[in-house]
């Protein structure tokens, strides 16, 4: 739909919980509990700011990011899917912990069709500094608006658009927490000072995995690499059943020689192992020839997610691995 008809738009709005539902007083003791309504009784911006939008209000849940699991992300985007026909655009209010794992979830398994929009809010509901209110303006405006068509799950935060698969919760209180540390925002809003939705680029990757709604998640494990690890936590996710194992390795891609051996195990098993960084930014690479360095986990068959981060990782390969995509195939996914 172009910009300039945003403001009749059909955009459907599903409150999952988080900050931006919580009610900071005695009774509730910062928890989200707030519904859909009452959030948006808070909010008379949105009908001013884009008179005429068609708001559908759904209440999916009010949980708090860190209870929100990978079976419920896939249960979230059946619901979304059912909506898809009759609207314009999906606003998905969810908690900053885990937001960035739910949005690329849904960018993959969700599609292009029209754009998803995650948003949320870092103070609660009932504060003075509450920035929920202008972060659910600024994202309708976003799934309304014809700029960000074709870009698949979006989260829009402090003013800024990013791409689900490339942005990061990067402070732990700060109201702009939401990055994308190696390529930027994909755009700005802020309507509340009449500033529209503003497109600057293209997501650097994007692609769709399809599985079914019923579908089993698979058991994949994340582990993130420190100095003198040895491979105790390896050995440990292969004996309860890992279908694979995804390494915040060091730097491009190297991790300490006590982990060669369980990464070997894991590979003689068949176990897929993905390599990402502990970096916040750049790719990873087989690049170094050391012991526990790149090129040695690529001679093992280990696989190299450049630009993407362990949560992340682990989602994709969670997803490729229940669509029943393996081997060669299965590489294929993770090229540059
Ligand atoms: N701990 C909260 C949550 O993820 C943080 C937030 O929503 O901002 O539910």
């Amino acid at each position: 739909m172009p910009s300039e008809n945003a403001g009749s738009a059909r955009v459907a709005t599903v409150f999952t919980g988080g900050t931006i539902a919580v009610s900071a007083n005695k009774v509730a003791k910062n928890v989200p509990v707030l519904s859909g309504r009452e959030i948006l009784e808070r909010v008379p911006e949105i009908a001013q700011y884009l008179p005429g939008l068609k708001l559908q209000v759904h209440d999916f849940a009010t949980l708090p990011g860190p209870h929100i699991s990978p079976e419920m992300m896939l249960t979230l985007a059946s619901f979304v899917r059912a909506l898809l026909e009759h609207s314009d655009g999906i606003v998905i209010t969810h908690g900053t912990d885990s937001m960035e794992e739910c949005a690329y979830f849904l960018d993959l398994v969700i599609g292009d069709r029209i754009p998803v929009v995650f948003t949320g809010s870092m103070h609660p509901a009932t504060d003075a500094a509450w920035d929920g209110g202008q972060n659910l303006v600024d994202a309708c405006a976003v799934a309304a608006s014809g700029a960000f068509q074709k870009m698949g799950t979006l989260v829009v935060m402090a003013g800024q658009v990013h791409a689900a698969s490339e942005v990061t919760k990067s402070h732990t209180m700060k109201d702009d927490t939401f990055r994308s540390p190696d390529f930027g925002p994909l755009g700005t809003v802020n309507t509340l000072k009449l500033d529209a939705p503003k497109r600057i680029r293209e997501p650097h990757r994007r692609m769709n995995l399809s599985i079914g709604e019923d579908a089993d998640l698979p058991y994949v494990e994340l582990i993130k690499t420190y100095s003198g690890m040895d491979d105790m936590l390896f050995v440990a996710a292969l004996k309860a059943g890992a279908s694979g194992i995804v390494i915040e390795a060091m730097g491009q891609g190297n991790v300490p020689p006590g982990v060669v051996n369980g990464i070997s195990r894991a590979r003689e098993m068949n176990v897929p192992v993905v390599i990402t960084t502990r970096c916040l930014a750049g790719p990873v690479r087989p690049y170094y020839a050391y012991e526990g360095a790149g090129r040695e986990l690529e001679k093992l068959g280990c696989i190299f997610a450049p630009y993407l981060s362990g949560p992340k990782a682990r989602i994709k390969l969670m997803l490729a691995t229940a669509a029943g995509i393996e081997g060669e195939a299965l590489r294929a996914l993770w090229e540059a």
